[in-house]
């Protein structure tokens, strides 16, 4: 792990207790020093030198070009030794920066700096990096803008061998600290460990972006999106990290802190005492089974998903797979990846959903087009029927993993039906060119699609009758239905599940699958949320499918209600005309009865 400041947190600082607001990138609460991975650039001399000095000043940029090198691939091993399923996407970039500190258009550039305008190496390199940077930057293509952060991050490699103020990696054994950087790369994830980081801090990112998938995988609280957290933070200061609520408290005073600590102790036991209820079934208190499944990004999350009661897995958002590397997986990589899931659930199912690249998922190994509109553009199944030969290596391997567990293959934002059926023929050749090649698979993968898109709600009856089984993505109907983006901090206020639009969309579909007979779930945030879910049940949903940490909580609150409170609740709510409401209406209901669930805080 690197870090800007050798060596554990020093003196806590003289800040007074601040509070920072940044989004819940994983759940869980954390006490401890913080220790800043500094973001600022490595001091660069600007130094001439000799004639006579040349070769030794080459010789010395080789000699940390070496030593940078062995350092990436030391953090390979390690990563490759940790085996955990995230391991393949770090090592792939690793792989890439090693291949980068050899670039030979930056070493020959260096080389020339040092020899025809007798540059120190350090100022040669922060030369010869910045052009090479200015010239990704440039680029309107956002892949090729992503790159000059590679380009900065091996640069500060290269620079902290020659100067000895190399960012240091956290030992293993190092004493547990809160983790707080600008950004945290997937090599100083490499270490991440649940026994030397409490807890991760980050200026950026959102709650899909790596660093909280991997938070979430490794079961470490985290807050990112915390905009001014390295003015805010010294290493050794005492932080409260609340990856719940997306809070980050600096140098609490004793009375904070006796306030905060129960808090913190309290979430445990409620997350405990829910998790005992694992192996209960899930069912409303009058009997009514609800199918409770888990969203998962990683395969490393199908345990998680188990040890927290899940039925399956209702949505595998298969395009983490494709981030942080510098080419697609291919269909042999994919398929051990969906295999490990599907084992690790059977007999339960597992929906694999087809890659949702575009729109606010950018991924670093498909090239994607400059658009005004990236979420109007080309996303998901639109990126797959422009490039098929991308969809069919995905959907092999999908059909190949069928042949060790239940698999499912959904589709995500179809608007219109020519779209399901370019899908569906893609996924007949699919399974011929899978039988050519000798490979086993299950006869009858039932295909499916999300709902998410207000044109295939509407034409939700039809969706029906075209595929096995639907699936409503709230997070984006949310977004299409209401014009609202949905990454957006400052808007996020007007984007409610509880519109009463999105509510009768919604209705439509369920209706709509019942009528074609086919089975249909909520895989979007709405699910997780107890109050939101009761409604659904209440409006005729039976089966849901949510983050695997909210998956108790929603359990408990379905065991404290009947179906008759439920559907009379989703009755009322269907007066109402704003989402104010709407929420109001459920939770006055309601809250008396789960209020404890709703925020143990
Ligand atoms: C959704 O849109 O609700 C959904 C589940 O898909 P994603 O969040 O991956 O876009
Ligand atoms: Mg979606």
């Amino acid at each position: 792990m690197a870090a800007g400041s050798e060596g554990p947190p020093s003196s806590g600082s003289s800040h007074p207790s601040t509070e920072l607001e940044g989004i819940g990138g994983s759940a869980g609460f954390a006490i401890g020093p913080a220790y800043v991975l500094d973001p600022g650039r490595l001091g660069v001399v600007h130094r001439r030198i000799k004639t006579g000095q040349v070769e030794a000043e080459i010789a010395r940029f080789d000699a940390a070009v070496t030593a940078a090198r062995r350092e990436l691939r030391e953090a390979i091993d390690r990563v490759k030794g940790r085996g955990s399923p995230a391991s393949g996407a770090e090592v792939s970039i690793l792989e890439a920066y090693a291949l980068m500190v050899e670039d030979p258009m930056l070493l020959s550039g260096v080389h020339d700096e040092i020899q025809k305008n007798h540059l120190c190496a350090e100022w040669a390199l922060e030369i010869v990096s910045g052009g090479i940077s200015d010239q990704l930057l440039a680029h309107e293509d956002p892949y090729l803008a992503e790159r000059s952060h590679d380009v900065a991050f091996v640069r500060d490699r290269i620079l902290g061998a020659l100067t000895g103020q190399e960012r240091r990696l956290i030992a293993t054994d190092h004493e547990p600290v809160i983790l707080v950087a600008h950004d945290l790369s997937p090599a100083e994830t490499a270490t991440l460990t649940r026994d030397n980081v409490l807890a991760i801090v980050t200026e950026v990112g959102t709650r899909t972006s790596h660093t909280s998938i991997l938070a979430r995988a490794l079961e470490i609280p985290a807050v990112v999106g915390v905009r001014s957290a390295l003015q805010h933070i010294a290493s050794g200061d005492m932080l409260v990290v609340d990856g719940v609520h997306g809070r980050v408290v600096v140098s609490p005073d004793e009375a904070r802190l006796d306030e905060l600590q129960p808090r913190a102790e309290r979430y445990y036991e409620i997350a405990r005492g829910l998790r005992e209820l694992k192996d209960e079934p899930a069912q409303t208190a009058c009997g009514v089974p609800v199918d409770v499944q888990a969203n998962i990004e990683l395969a490393v999350e199908a345990e998680i998903a188990l040890s927290h009661g899940a039925r399956g897995v209702g949505l595998y958002r298969t395009e983490f797979l494709y981030i942080e590397r510098s080419t697609p997986p291919t269909e042999d990589e994919q398929y051990e990846a969906y295999k490990k899931v599907v084992e690790i659930m059977a007999p339960l199912p597992v929906t694999l959903r087809t890659f949702d690249i575009g729109g606010d998922k950018f991924v670093t190994s498909i090239r994607m087009p400059h658009e005004m509109n990236p979420a109007l553009g080309l996303r998901a199944v639109r990126l797959g029927l422009e490039r098929p030969e991308l969809l069919k290596t995905q959907l092999r391997a999908m059909v190949r993993a069928s042949a060790h567990g239940r698999v499912r293959i959904m589709v995500p934002m179809v608007a219109s039906l020519n779209e399901v059926r370019a899908v569906k023929a893609l996924l007949s050749e699919s399974v011929r060119e899978v039988e050519a090649r000798g490979h086993a698979h299950d006869d009858h993968i039932p295909l499916g699609c999300m709902i998410e898109v207000p044109s295939a709600a509407i034409m939700a009856d039809e969706f029906a009758r075209e595929v096995d089984f639907l699936s409503i993505g709230t997070n984006d109907l949310v977004q299409y239905s209401l014009a609202v983006d949905r990454s957006s901090r400052e808007l996020a206020r007007l984007a409610s599940y509880f519109d009463p639009s999105v509510v009768r969309l919604i209705k439509g579909v369920i209706q709509a699958a019942n009528f074609r007979k086919r089975s249909v779930s909520v895989c979007g945030a709405m699910a997780s949320d107890p109050l939101a879910a009761l409604l659904l049940v209440g409006m005729g949903l039976r089966s849901l499918s949510m983050e695997a940490s909210a998956i108790p909580e929603v359990k408990a609150a379905l065991g404290r209600v009947t179906l008759a409170e439920v559907e009379d609740a989703a009755g009322t709510a269907f007066e109402c005309t704003t989402a104010h409401e709407l929420e109001q209406s459920i939770a006055e209901r309601f809250a008396p009865l789960i209020g404890d669930l709703l925020d143990p805080n």
